[in-house]
């Protein structure tokens, strides 16, 4: 339903949280983030993000990356397990997901043929986990394995990903559910609309379907599905807050 996500030089966790917020008005019914330091830790709860905040109170949320997402139910009931972000099953990846992925449970029965075990009911966990068995067999990055499994999936996504194995690396995908990219001085927002980003810079990039962005090292390439590099299209939001 609702996609925040951060990578610069400042706290991700509160910027991620009031993006949330701000996204409150889609509806939504469980929320969670993944914090990028070092460690790639995942808190996730069902029920309102001020709930989220709460359970946040006591952990340690230092990170400058990190994304964030409110759930709205579509495969998997609503609660603290099926909520976003989810793990792949080495716990080294992260995703969050808006959207359908149709074909999901004949990739699940594959996966789970592979070794991959799965903790909920959601779509979303079959998606994460084919960019981790992707990136086995091919020895490849992420970014190549994620550009890889979107050959695979058929639905509608926008979605964010993160590694352990990198930790400066913000890495985006959409088709059929919008994603849009915010552009500061020296740090990258990445929404599902670009209302929790008006706020930080009004320099965004509207990605396309079948495309991929990665943002890394100050820098943000695009590439669609067949491999070919972008060259971004930035546009004024002359919006009011
Ligand atoms: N299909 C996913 C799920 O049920 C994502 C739903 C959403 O767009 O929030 O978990």
């Amino acid at each position: 339903c609702g996609i925040v996500a951060y990578l610069g030089h400042r706290e991700a966790c509160p910027i991620i949280l009031k993006g949330l917020h701000r996204l409150e008005y889609r509806g939504y019914d469980s929320a969670g983030v993944a914090l990028l330091n070092g460690a790639l830790n995942v808190y996730k709860k069902k029920g309102k993000v001020a709930e989220l905040e709460n359970f946040l109170a006591s952990k340690d949320t230092h990170a400058t990356v990190g994304m964030g997402h409110t759930r709205w139910a579509t495969h998997g009931e609503p609660n603290d397990v099926n909520a976003h972000p989810h793990y792949s099953t080495s716990e080294r990846i992260a995703i969050i997901h808006n959207g359908i992925i149709e074909n999901y449970a004949a990739l699940k029965t594959h996966l789970q043929q592979q070794g991959h075990v799965f903790q909920s009911d959601t779509d979303t966990e079959v998606f994460v986990n084919l960019i981790e068995e992707i990136q086995k067999q091919n020895d490849c990055t992420l970014e190549e394995a994620v550009r890889l499994a979107l050959h695979e999936v058929i639905g509608a996504y926008a979605i964010v990903v993160l590694s352990k194995d990198a930790p400066n690396q913000l890495i985006a995908a959409r088709k059929g559910s919008p994603l849009v990219i915010g552009i500061g001085e020296g740090e990258f927002f990445v929404a599902s609309d670009a209302t929790p980003i008006i706020e930080y810079t009004n320099e965004v990039v509207y990605v396309n379907d079948y495309e991929l962005a990665v943002i890394r090292d100050g820098q943000l390439t695009i590439r669609s599905r067949e491999d070919v590099t972008q060259t971004p299209y930035i546009q004024r939001l002359e919006l009011e807050l």
